[in-house]
C-alpha cells in the first residue's frame, strides 16, 4: 500500500512539473548576441545606400567560394551631384547558403564593416525545397539591415581586454 502511494505520488509531482523543452518554433530561444547564421550585408542608414562597395576581398577570401561580387561606379557619389563618398559601390552580390560554412572569414576581411553574420532566428530558418532558393541576392541580402531588423555585433572596447577582477 505504502508503495503504490509512493509511486502515485512520483507520477503527480511529474505530472504537475513545468514542462522542460520549449513549443519551438511557436517559441523562440533569444538567442545569444553573437550568435552566427549566415552573412548579411548592412545598410548605412545615414547615406541611404548599402556600406559594401564591391571590393571583392570577402568573395577572394571566401573559402568555399560561394559569394560573387559586382561593383559599379556610384550614381550617389558627390562628384556626381549625390550625397556619398564611395566612389564605387555593391551592383550585384549573391551568396549561396547552401554552400557557405559560416565561417565568419567573410566579415573579419572586409575593410568596410559592410557585412555581419546574421544573429536572429530568420538567419536560421532558412529551410526550403529547392537548393536553388538559397542563393541570395543583394536585395534579400540588405533587406533585414535596411528595414532595421539587424545591427552589427560591436564589441565593447576595452572591456574584452580587462583582466578578471576575482
Ligand atoms: S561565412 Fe565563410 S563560407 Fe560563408 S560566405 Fe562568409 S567567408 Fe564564405
Ligand atoms: S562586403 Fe566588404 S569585403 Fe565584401 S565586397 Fe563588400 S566591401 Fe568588399
Amino acid at each position: 500500500m505504502r508503495g503504490i502511494a509512493k509511486s502515485m505520488m512520483t507520477t503527480l509531482s511529474v505530472f504537475l512539473r513545468p514542462p522542460v523543452t520549449r513549443d519551438y518554433p511557436n517559441v523562440h530561444k533569444a538567442l545569444p548576441e553573437r550568435d552566427r547564421a549566415f552573412p548579411l550585408l548592412l545598410w548605412d542608414q545615414e547615406i541611404d545606400e548599402p556600406f559594401c562597395t564591391g571590393c571583392h576581398a570577402c568573395e577572394r577570401a571566401c573559402p568555399v567560394e560561394c559569394m560573387t561580387v559586382l561593383m559599379k561606379d556610384n550614381p550617389n557619389h558627390k562628384s556626381v551631384g549625390g550625397n556619398s563618398s564611395r566612389r564605387k559601390i555593391i551592383d550585384k552580390f549573391w551568396i549561396d547558403y547552401a554552400r557557405c560554412m559560416r565561417c565568419n572569414i567573410c566579415v573579419e576581411v572586409c575593410n568596410f564593416d559592410a557585412i555581419a553574420m546574421n544573429n536572429t532566428w530568420s538567419g536560421h530558418e532558412t529551410s526550403v525545397h529547392d537548393r536553388k532558393d538559397l542563393v541570395m541576392d543583394l536585395q534579400q541580402l540588405t533587406t533585414q539591415s535596411h528595414s532595421g531588423q539587424i545591427k552589427e555585433w560591436v564589441p565593447v572596447l576595452g572591456k574584452a581586454n580587462e583582466e578578471p577582477t576575482s
